[in-house]
This record gives structure tokens, sequence and C-alpha cells, in this order.
């Protein structure tokens, strides 16, 4: 034999090891994929959307879930459309986990889909419709940043945790006290936030902000909210908007506006503007957590965290 030949045929074999490999690899993966039940490492995978569902997941599943979360920090969900790599996440998933009432307004189809066969559920499904504010008439019919009123993301949170036990009732002692322990928490951070707007004197009490996701915010702790883009981010601020917002700011001399992680600020910008050649000076009271949490591994970065930094955010610009 050559020593060409013998080469060729050593390549020859490591190609045929590869093709093994990559066929057992292969068959592997398909086994895996049929069962759905738990995980290799026995937990369930979670499948979220926003970063405020995958925290309050973590937070009642504990050890025994597996959470991917889809929407990272500064992420506009309303706009957010299923890469092919999440679509895979959430066929991969035992149950999924999205807020609903249309805040993911171009993944409907998708979740009506996977509801066809696993738990698919939206974590706005228990609170009373009666509790809900009404939406723009054009894109949803009720207000979906339900997490604004601490009392509303309480309920989502044993929307949660009634699933994970529906789902894994063996676990549900572990699912309960995890509840318990966070909806203490949140109990608690309601009354701090309620505490902390009525510091500001009540004239002062204006919100305004990039888009209107603050509703829910305003009604629970007394305060007056004013968006510039309606409640998706999907339509735009008209000109007539910017012009009566900045009246009202520089007839009522309202100190500052704010802007948001997830949303550009360019319509904020131009209230500042507007009311500078006005003669009234417009401050930008800070960068307020809205649709979105702050960075992973930071305190902004959980729901709790991420409260607590816009109500100090606000009370600190107002006053
Ligand atoms: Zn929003």
């Amino acid at each position: 034999m050559t020593k060409k030949n013998s080469k060729y045929i050593k390549m020859r074999s490591l190609f045929c090891m590869l093709t093994l490999l990559m066929l057992a690899f292969v068959m592997t993966a398909c086994s895996n994929s049929k069962e759905t039940v738990k995980d290799d490492d026995g937990k369930i995978k979670v499948t979220t959307t926003i970063g405020m569902i995958t925290d309050a997941v973590k937070q009642v599943g504990g050890e025994h879930v597996n959470v991917n979360g889809l929407m990272k920090s500064g992420v506009d969900p309303h706009l957010y459309k299923a890469s092919q790599g999440d679509i895979k996440k959430l066929e991969q998933a035992d149950i999924i986990f999205y807020n609903g009432l249309h805040l993911e307004g171009k993944m409907v189809e998708v979740f009506e889909r996977m509801a066809k066969n696993k738990s698919t559920i939206a974590v706005s499904d228990d609170i009373d419709r009666s509790s809900l504010r009404s939406g723009d008439e054009m894109e949803t019919e009720y207000d979906p940043h339900i997490w604004f009123d601490v009392k509303h993301w309480m309920k989502a949170t044993e929307t949660i945790r009634d699933s994970l036990i529906e789902y894994d009732p063996d676990h549900k002692e572990d699912y309960e006290e995890n509840a318990k322990n966070y909806l203490n928490q949140l109990e608690e951070l309601d009354k701090e936030v309620a505490e902390k707007i009525a510091s500001i004197p009540e004239k002062g009490r204006v919100l305004v902000t990039a888009h209107d996701a603050f509703g829910y915010f305003g009604d629970a702790y007394g305060i007056k909210v004013m968006g510039l883009q309606g409640i998706s981010t999907a339509s735009e601020a008209g000109t007539k908007d910017l012009v009566d917002l900045r009246d009202f700011l520089v007839k009522n001399k309202i100190k500052a506006v704010f802007i948001e992680s997830s949303v550009p600020r360019r319509s904020i910008d131009a209230v500042i503007q507007g009311a500078k050649e006005k003669g009234h000076n417009l401050e930008i009271g800070g960068e307020l957590f809205s649709d979105a949490m702050g960075e992973e591994g930071t305190s902004e970065g959980t729901y709790v965290g991420m409260v607590r930094h816009n109500v100090n955010i606000i009370v600190q610009a107002l006053k």
C-alpha cells in the first residue's frame, strides 16, 4: 500500500466514524424530544416571554424548574417576533408562560399553535376582567401591563403556582411554600410603593413616560399617568398629543419626564425641546424599566428590584 493510499483510507475511516457519531447524536436528539415529561436533570422545562414572568417562575418553581426566558433586558414585547431559535425553545418546553392580553402581540399565533399540545398559560388569565383597564381601541381590548399593580402581579404569581402544581403534583408543597414566601415579599413591596408615592406633594404627582405602560401603577398608587405613545408601542405619538402634553406640563410646572429602557426616547426629547421653547425647563427624571427588566444579575434584573428602582427614581425627580 502506498503512503498516499493509507492516508486516504485513514481519512475515509475517520469520515465514517464522524458520520456514525453524527447519526448517534441525531438519534439521541430525536429520542430526547419525545420525552416530554421532564428534562434530563429531572427538572421541568419552562419557556417564558418577559423577564418579570421568568423571575416569578424561578421564584415559585425553585429547584424543580429550568426556565428559559425569551425576552432579555431592553427588549420591547409589543414588537417582539419569535425567531427560529425561540420556536424551538417553545416546542421543547413542558410548560409555556406568557403575559397575554395581547402584550406579546406578534406571537399570538405561535401560542395558539403551542396550546394544541402542551400547557400554554397566560399569567393574566385569572385576573378579574372587571379590574382591568381598557386598552387602545385598535390594538388591544385590555391594557396588558398588569405587573405595574403589584396586587395584579400577585394574582399572576398564584396562576404560575397553580399551573406548576397541576403539572407536577409531586412537589405541591414546595411550590406552595415558595409562592407563599414570594407573595409575602410582594405584599411588602406593594405597601412600600404606596407609601413612597404618597410622599410626593399631590400637585406634583404626574408621571410622563414614553409609552402608556404605567396606567395600573397610576390607578393603584395615586399618581396621574400620561404616555406619549399609546398602550402598545406599535402606535406612534401624534403631533397633537405632543403639543397637548407640552402645554399641560408647562401650565402645571411639572419638573420631570421619564424615559423607558425598552422604548426609543425621541418623543420625550421632542416634548422637552417644546417646553424649553415655551420657557419651561423640563428635566429627564431618569430611566424607568417598563416592559423589560434590567440586566440579569443586577438588582433591577428582578421584578422586586425593578419596581423599587422605578419608584425611587420617580420620587427623587418629582418630590
Ligand atoms: Zn408596553
